[in-house]
């Protein structure tokens, strides 16, 4: 695969348009794990609309999003930034090959209170 095509493939994962960005920075103004990031939310949309993908694949930040899509909500312009976390980060964890959550890997009690969401969540995360 080219590295346009993996650019290509990245854009098409997190089904956003990173184009649409001003630059603004409201949406690492609003992060609640902007100091942890390496690279910043607005940075990473910036990256991936620049072919910067290298980078964005070695960041540390794409385990430290919490996906709580505040990033989402406070863009004026209708840019994900935290789907284009999530594209670097399943991008990182395909290529590492089949290494996903498997459902016989968990105790059938992890936690009487466990919400089933992180369940899901978690299956999502890591199995894409
Ligand atoms: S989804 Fe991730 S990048 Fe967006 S505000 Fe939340 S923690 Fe930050
Ligand atoms: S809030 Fe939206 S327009 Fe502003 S920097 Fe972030 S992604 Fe770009």
């Amino acid at each position: 695969m080219t590295k346009q095509e993996r650019i290509d493939n990245m854009m098409r994962l997190s089904g956003t348009d990173v184009r649409k960005c001003m630059k603004c920075g409201k949406c690492s103004g609003r992060c609640p794990a902007f100091k942890d990031m390496d690279i910043k939310p607005h940075q990473f949309v910036s990256m991936l609309g620049q072919g910067k993908i290298d980078q964005l694949l070695e960041s540390k930040a794409i385990w430290n999003c919490l996906a709580c899509m505040a990033c989402v909500e406070r863009c004026p312009r209708g840019v994900a930034p935290a789907a284009v976390v999530e594209a670097v980060r399943d991008t990182v964890v395909r290529a590492q090959g089949a290494n996903g959550l498997k459902a016989e890997d968990i105790p059938p009690i992890v936690d009487e209170f466990i919400p089933q969401q992180l369940l899901v969540s978690a299956y999502r995360k890591y199995n894409k």
